[in-house]
């Protein structure tokens, strides 16, 4: 097999890199109200250093890059990231994952400088309760993101729900209506517990949320472009999809084709996992190109077989806004 692939052979092609563990959100299962521990300015990599890791691990095989935080957008200058990745050749899609906030001001400088496609996290269609989930947030400036990006052809935009019992799980089928009446895509997240003591009381399965949705008409499988483990579906005539993503009640680690690096330059085969493999140091050492693939291969071969959430194993070392969900 050319590429790369792990030790269970399942290929990687797809990385995922948080430029930042900052957010100017505060989501309730994601961050805890005061906020986390940040990381020292000084251990996040440069952009020049993302680039060297993003060419390296294309060399080897990765053709898929997505950009992720904390928030991305509250990095400086980001679009400059983009256009640098943009220019290596081998990676042939370079997609965004934003909460949208600030995603009006920027859309257009992303689309310019090379980003194809973006996923804004929307838990509710409710301004009150946005400020309530995200601790603050303003719901018009997402919904301005939203549009922002669509004008610049930003498509398909995937917008990312996590649904919480007693929360937003009574807006499932606004959600829905919204891939007829909008043609969004609309994809329902289970929540995993990082915050335990709520996801315990606030989990719903996705079948539960598809009976729920079946009230709207039937689901017929439908395909949207990505490179993730959504599966999606679409309602009678609509225009747009609703993918679920099952991590909890039906883990889709079998087919993980992933890897991610952190804000301070980790590289993390499994979200789900506290293993990793430092890259920061050694890039700073002055390490050679071929010594570089070495460490990504490393942590390839050191991918899991699957995450151990079912036992109630949680990674405790980082808040999951470091990883970059
Ligand atoms: N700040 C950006 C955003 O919110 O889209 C990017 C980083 S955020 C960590 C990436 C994704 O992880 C978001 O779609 C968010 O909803 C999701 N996420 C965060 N905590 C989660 C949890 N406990 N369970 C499931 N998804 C979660
Ligand atoms: Fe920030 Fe995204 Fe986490 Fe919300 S989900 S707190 S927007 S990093």
């Amino acid at each position: 097999m050319t590429g790369l692939s792990d030790s269970f052979q399942r290929p990687i092609d797809y990385l995922r890199i948080s430029v930042t563990d900052r957010c100017n959100l505060r989501c309730i299962y994601c961050m805890p109200a005061e906020g986390i521990n940040l990381l020292p300015h000084e251990d996040v990599l440069s952009y020049e250093e993302i680039h060297r890791i993003a060419v390296t691990a294309a060399e080897l095989g990765i053709k898929k890059v997505r950009i992720t935080g904390g928030e991305p957008l509250v990095r400086i200058g980001l679009s400059s990231l983009i256009r640098m990745l943009a220019q290596i050749e081998a990676i042939d899609d370079i997609a965004l994952t934003t909460n949208g906030t600030l995603l009006a001001q920027y859309a257009d400088e992303l689309k310019a400088a090379g980003l194809r496609r973006v996923n804004i996290s929307l838990d509710t269609l409710k301004p009150d309760k946005f400020k309530l989930i995200t601790r603050g947030g303003d719901f018009y400036h997402v919904l301005e993101g939203i549009n922002a990006a669509g004008a610049a052809g930003l498509n398909p935009i995937k917008i990312n729900v996590v649904v919480m019992a007693g929360s937003n799980d009574d807006e499932l089928l606004d959600f829905a209506r919204k891939t007829i009446e909008e043609g969004w895509h609309v994809r329902f997240i289970e929540q995993m517990p990082f915050n335990r003591e709520f996801a315990d009381s606030s989990f719903v399965p996705v079948n539960e949320m598809q009976e729920r949705l079946a009230a709207l008409g039937e689901l017929e499988p439908s395909t949207v472009k990505g490179n993730g483990p959504a599966k999606y579906y679409r309602l009678p005539r609509a225009k747009g999809t609703i993918g679920f993503i099952t991590p909890v009640s039906q883990h889709f680690c079998f087919r993980c084709n992933r890897l991610r690096l952190t804000a301070d330059g980790k590289l993390r085969p499994c979200l789900l996992s506290e293993r990793e493999v430092d890259l920061r140091h050694p890039l700073r050492q002055g390490i050679s190109a071929e010594e570089l693939k070495k460490l990504i291969k490393r942590a390839v071969d050191s991918k899991p077989r699957q995450h151990k959430l079912a036992q109630g194993c949680v990674p405790q070392d980082r808040p999951f806004s470091q990883v970059g969900g």
